[in-house]
């Protein structure tokens, strides 16, 4: 198997106050499903994504109506917003205009060339970043009838093609994704690109189904991706609240230890030697670490025989005992908390961690 480290030899882009490339970490994205003329729904909804760790959002702009909500959007969010655009140069301009700090839009499929020089003039003009975002299911007919079905190296083509419109205008801000449906064919199409591109790449398998299906098969596609260093951002889809695919992006990150602003939940699969009502307190102790902005990692054990022990990498812990919890930190007790509180116990010392984490 292949080892490609691509994350941090990108060149750096940036998107309103976040950092894309050239770094270990990478920017958690979502995008809204409430019309984006409709102000008041679409900043309400990017308040919820913000609030469940999204670092950068993007909204529709298919019309004159969304394109002139950008300002109004733009004013009452704090996180990026990343306006998508097809085709119509005019709505780019628009939107770049109204404060988009980042739009998404394949030159090559704008039209005539003072168009595409007019939109990356502006581009250029603001400083923002332009996504080229080749879709498996969207490739351009020449390509379908070289390759005749969509195949990663013609998914490479495409973003190579996009991608030399904008270098021979001497615009270099670029961000390419290569999304497809099918796992296999993302997998290999992101690790072709991780080889000929140096720009950030952002991840993600397109149309990926519900919550539950949606979630296994984004992380079997992404989790292949992420494991070889490339990607530089990701975007969950899902048929869901977009609330959820922030969470479902956080969690993947965390498998991988790219996630430095989130807590992380080691709970034990349980067994006949269970002492707690373990299920629901692990449901309660996830939720609650939601909001813990700092990687901290939390173990509910179902009791003492082997927990502590192999929750070593833990940072705090508790595991049940008859009647009682056992507190642990590293692997060792540090105190005997009786049952009813243990929780609690429990949330006040991962506040104090992150207390210290947050002052350091
Ligand atoms: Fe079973 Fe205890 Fe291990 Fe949980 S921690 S799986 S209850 S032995």
């Amino acid at each position: 198997m292949s080892t490609i480290i691509h994350r941090k030899d990108t060149r750096p882009v940036r998107v309103g106050n976040v950092m894309i490339g050239g770094k270990d970490e990478v920017v958690i994205q979502s995008m809204t499903t409430t019309k984006t003329h409709d102000v008041e729904a679409t900043v309400k909804e990017i308040h919820r994504l913000e609030e469940a760790g999204c670092q950068v959002v993007r909204v529709a702009c298919p019309d004159e109506r969304a394109a002139d909500a950008i300002p109004e959007i733009k004013k009452q969010i704090n996180i990026p917003l990343v306006v998508d655009i097809h085709f119509d140069y005019r709505l780019a301009l628009k939107a770049i205009e109204g404060g988009a700090d980042k739009i998404r839009i394949n030159p090559g499929n704008i039209g005539k060339r003072e168009r595409i020089e007019a939109v990356v003039n502006a581009a250029k003009a603001k400083g923002i970043p332009i996504r080229i975002g080749v879709n498996a299911g969207s490739l351009e007919r020449h390509l379908l009838e070289k390759y005749g079905y969509p195949t990663a190296d013609a998914m490479v083509e495409s973003a190579l093609h996009h991608i030399k419109i904008l270098e021979d205008l001497d615009f270099h801000n670029i961000v390419v994704s290569l999304k497809a449906s099918d796992v296999h064919l993302a997998v290999e199409a992101y690790e072709k690109a991780a080889q000929e591109i140096s720009y950030p790449i952002h991840l993600g398998i397109t149309e990926s189904g519900t919550l539950f299906a949606g979630t296994v098969k984004s992380a079997a596609g992404l989790g292949a991706i992420l494991s070889k260093g490339i990607g530089s951002t990701l975007r969950i889809s899902l048929s869901a609240d977009p609330v959820e695919e922030v969470k479902v992006a956080k969690e993947l990150l965390k498998s991988f230890g790219l996630a430095s602003n989130a807590a992380t939940l080691i709970s034990c699969p349980t067994c006949g030697r269970i002492e707690i009502d373990l299920i629901s307190i692990a449901n309660e102790v996830e939720e609650y670490i939601q909001n813990i902005k700092a990687p901290i990692k939390v173990a509910v054990l179902g009791c003492a025989v082997n927990g502590p022990g192999e929750a070593r990498e833990a940072d705090i812990g508790i595991a049940g005992a008859r009647g009682e919890g056992l507190l642990f930190r590293h692997g060792e007790i540090i105190r005997k908390v009786p049952e009813e509180i243990m929780v609690d116990e429990l949330k006040k010392e991962v506040d104090k961690l992150a207390e210290e984490h947050y002052q350091k």
